[in-house]
């Protein structure tokens, strides 16, 4: 008999983790990807914890470190430029707001594939637009019409998966909007960062910001604001464009001069602050893996790491690639869920949500920056540390060798 296949749909950041964990296991492995390769785009992301210790597993630590920016902290800024508030990269130990070992999104994501393009078979430009399954397999249909028949179906398609809506129905059951949306491009260092990750909060419950990328001429820049629920089109760049030129113009700090490189940004990116939450992200021959069963949302600062993790624990009690018969493959995805839901439980556990990131009033703007400059001292900072920068260690990764 032949070794099971696994289809799994996004090759973001979980679904190569997973296909690295497979294909050492002995399954064959597709990835599909909706865009036409792997998408660059996204800010640093931070290293640490359980997920730090998944990518030491993974062997490619190095990897990650000679791809790391070099970063000085973050730094809470007013209009004209002045800081209110400083936490520096040594903070909490290296373990503060902006962590020791940072790489951009797109790097992580260009070291995974790297790491599995030559033993995975990769499929750009496809998608699964439907799923049909028995006892001993699932069929999946993909946009192009060709029909897959694999052992075991993995959703690693992001917050709006596709998967999940095929086997488990639509998007407005799981997704729990926090009030804001947030953007992300690249924009002109206008700044000179030198390695500071620089916040702007304004009244209205605006935050603009700017980190370091690799060229000292380039930042990645946001732009996150309160807001309800807003009607608007998913996949309308230039709608999404004016809605923050709604917000930001004339805003202060550097904001037009952000909102004018969002304009022209090839890498723009626009979605609103959101949660997964699920009973359950199985279905049979169907799982989800990363921000498609259980996003926790950019605020929590812990996708990465959910992904990561997520993608080595199922991958762990999936185990050696013997016949996934219904009774191996439901008892390996409900491991699966009893060993993750308590981590995820907490990286979604998020304080303060978008009104700690982007306040409406100017108090709270003041209180913020106050919060982030007392915390990092005695006798706050054994409060603060064990309420906000301990969740990514919270977990001890299981040994499945
Ligand atoms: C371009 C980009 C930039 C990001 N930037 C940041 C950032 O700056 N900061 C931050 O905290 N988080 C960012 N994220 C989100 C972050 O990557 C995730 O929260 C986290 O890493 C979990 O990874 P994931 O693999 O579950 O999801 P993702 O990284 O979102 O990957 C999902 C993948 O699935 C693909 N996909 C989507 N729909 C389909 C479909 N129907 N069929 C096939 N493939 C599909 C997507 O193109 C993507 O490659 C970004 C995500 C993307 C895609």
């Amino acid at each position: 008999m032949s070794n099971p296949t696994v289809l799994i749909n996004g090759a973001g950041i979980a679904g190569p983790s997973l296909a690295f964990w497979l294909n050492r296991a002995g399954y064959r492995v597709i990835v599909l990807e909706l865009a036409p390769g792997i998408r660059p785009g996204g800010q640093t992301v931070d290293l640490r914890g359980t997920g730090r210790d998944v990518v030491e597993r993974m062997g490619l630590l190095d990897q990650m470190r000679a791809r790391a920016l070099e970063q000085s902290g973050a730094a809470w800024v007013k209009s004209d430029g002045s800081r209110r508030a400083e936490m520096p990269v040594t903070a909490f130990g290296g373990n503060g707001l902006v962590s020791s070992l940072e790489i951009l999104r797109g790097d992580l994501a260009a070291v995974l594939y790297e790491a599995t393009r030559h033993d995975v078979d990769y499929r750009f430009g496809a998608t699964i637009t439907g799923l049909e399954q028995d006892e001993n397999g699932v069929i999946a249909t993909l946009a192009n019409g060709t029909r897959l028949p694999v052992d075991l179906v993995v959703g690693a398609d992001g917050p709006h998966s596709a998967v999940r809506r095929v086997a488990f129905g639509p998007e407005e059951r799981f997704v729990r909007p926090l009030g804001g949306y947030h953007a992300w491009f690249s924009a002109p260092d206008t700044v000179g960062l030198d390695g500071w990750f620089l916040l702007y909060q304004a009244p209205g419950g605006l935050n603009a910001s700017m980190r370091p990328s690799h060229d000292p001429a380039i930042a990645k820049a946001g732009l996150a604001f309160q807001a309800e629920p807003l009607d608007y089109d998913r996949h309308d760049i230039d709608e999404q464009r004016q809605m923050l030129v709604e917000r930001f113009a004339g805003a202060g700090w550097h904001c037009d001069a952000l909102l004018a490189a969002a304009a022209d940004a090839d890498d723009f990116y626009f979605d609103a602050f959101a949660q997964v939450h699920m009973s359950t992200w199985s279905a049979g021959r169907v799982t989800l893996v990363g921000d498609a069963g259980y996003c926790a949302s950019p605020l929590s600062g812990m996708g990465t790491s959910l992904a990561l993790v997520g993608a080595y624990v199922l991958a762990g009690e999936l185990g050696p690639a013997e016949h996934l018969d219904t009774h191996r493959l439901s008892s390996a995805l409900a491991r699966y869920e009893e060993v993750m839901r308590p981590y995820v439980d907490r990286c979604q556990d998020l304080p303060r949500g978008v009104e700690g990131y982007a306040p409406m009033r100017e108090s709270d703007i003041v209180i913020t920056a106050a919060v982030m400059k007392w915390c990092q001292r005695w006798p706050f900072r054994s409060i603060a540390e064990r309420k906000w920068f301990t969740t990514a260690d919270s977990m001890a990764l299981p040994d499945y060798r």
